[in-house]
């Protein structure tokens, strides 16, 4: 198979107020001095050194933050417990997705994985399947291997130290920081990208902020600002303002209660901190799906644990197309190549788009009929297994959201077409029925 011909599934490579004035906001105090003034007078942005801030600036600061996130925190189920276990799952599901995405997911599951060890001891594709359309499937395979190292090496309760936490697969500074600060009380920080976004606009600080000198300093940074004994509080709070009111655009400065001691409104700079890396270009692939089916079962692959992407998923046939490359060129070769089944492509049922990470994918779905040789993994691919599947299978299976948009919509053209074949071979007896009764 060339380069040009990867299958997603078969072959290697392929593949996150104010003290103002007249503030409103409950974190405000009235009549304190005007520090944006004095602040925009001060050093340019990059030479301020604001771990060196006034104790008094940062008791300021503390009672404003804290003060505001007590009375407009949102009611968000993972903050009406202090079960370690829920707050790891619920930041580990919050990585890269929205809260309003994560609500559902994170309450089903709890209801299905209540426990460590109810995770640690599931069938890992019933993992997979309840992480199904968060994305990034690998945080669900390290959340169950780290359940597994918790149960065996720390009695079924996560630690409470930041590098015991680390230690553990899937858990990074951030995880380990906030499972530290909310779940224990630990006085540890938290950076991410809510935090990276108020903090460079609080302090004015350029830079590359996941990388460099930055990037420690808004550690040492975070770590410094923390309140002993209320660090939990205030990492949330720094992450809630950033998530409801510093936001990336449009930030509502008039609402925020840190607004008279922040130096990129000060300096009018509010827009254009935290400094950007330039995102990756987003690639445009070609793919065609293959729908098989035989005696009402559709062919699925599941790929390799360590395939690059979508490990341990089930999936249908793909292929990546190159430029002006037909589906009829590569999708059946390809398919023998890594199972031995040979195909006859029938028809084309559909076509659909999907946007995954930095990709976004143009699908051509086709329905092909088995000819010849039984499917199995060959061993150079990147298959792990292959099942016919009935319906009702494949929506048991745990697929990436593409595949199961293939499914949704590929087995449904499929149905509608068999629905037609038997509507007209049921019409075709009964003309031939009435022709019959007009000739008698
Ligand atoms: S940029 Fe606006 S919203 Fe963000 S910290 Fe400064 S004043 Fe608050």
């Amino acid at each position: 198979m060339t380069r040009s011909q990867r299958t997603s599934p078969y072959t290697r490579g392929l593949q996150e107020r104010p003290l103002l004035a007249g503030a409103a906001s409950p974190g405000a105090v009235k009549g304190q001095p005007r520090l944006v003034e004095k602040l925009a007078a001060q050093l340019p942005p990059e030479e301020h050194a604001p771990e060196e801030l006034a104790a008094e600036e940062t008791a300021r600061l503390h009672a404003a933050l804290l003060g505001w996130y007590s009375a407009r925190r949102r009611n968000l189920p993972w903050r009406a417990t202090r079960d370690p276990y829920c707050i790891w799952v619920s930041e580990i599901m919050l990585q890269q997705t929205r809260v309003q995405s994560v609500i559902g997911y994170y309450e089903r599951w709890l209801r299905r994985f209540p426990t460590v060890q109810a995770l640690a001891a599931a069938e890992t594709e019933d993992v997979l399947r309840a992480w199904e359309g968060l994305g990034y499937y690998s945080r669900a395979r390290n959340l169950q291997r780290a359940a597994q190292q918790i149960v065996v090496k720390h009695g079924g309760r996560l630690p409470q130290d930041v590098e015991q936490l680390r230690a553990l697969p899937g858990i990074g500074p951030y995880s380990a920081g906030a499972i530290a600060s909310i779940a224990y009380a630990r006085d540890e920080p938290v950076v991410d990208g809510n935090v990276i976004r108020v903090l460079t606009r609080l302090f004015a600080l350029t830079g590359n902020p996941r990388r460099g000198p930055l990037a420690g300093r808004l550690w040492r940074l975070a770590r410094e600002l923390l309140p002993r004994g209320q660090a939990g509080d205030f990492n949330q709070a720094l992450m809630e303002l950033g998530a409801t009111v510093c936001t990336p655009r449009g930030a509502r400065c008039g609402e925020c209660p840190v607004s008279a001691q922040c130096r990129a409104l000060a300096l009018d700079r509010v827009e254009s901190l935290p400094e950007a890396a330039p995102r990756p270009a987003l690639t445009e692939e070609r793919h065609a799906a293959l729908i098989v089916r035989r005696e009402g079962k559709a062919l699925l692959l599941r790929a390799a644990s360590d395939a690059p992407r979508w490990a341990g998923m089930w999936q249908f046939p793909d292929v990546i197309l190159a430029a002006q490359q037909q589906a009829a060129e590569v999708l059946p070769a390809a398919l023998a190549e890594s199972t031995g089944l040979h195909v006859a492509l029938e028809q084309r049922l559909c076509e659909l788009q999907h946007h995954v990470t930095r990709f976004q994918l143009e699908v051509e779905v086709f329905a092909g009929r088995a000819v010849s040789g039984r499917a199995r993994a060959a061993p150079a691919s990147n298959i792990a297994e292959v099942r016919w599947c009935t319906p009702d299978e494949v929506a048991a299976l745990p697929m990436p959201l593409y595949h199961r948009k293939i499914a949704r919509a590929g087995l449904a053209s499929l149905e509608e077409g068999a629905e037609r074949r038997g509507r007209r071979s049921r019409a075709v007896p009964k003309a031939q029925a009435t022709l019959a009764r007009g000739a008698q």
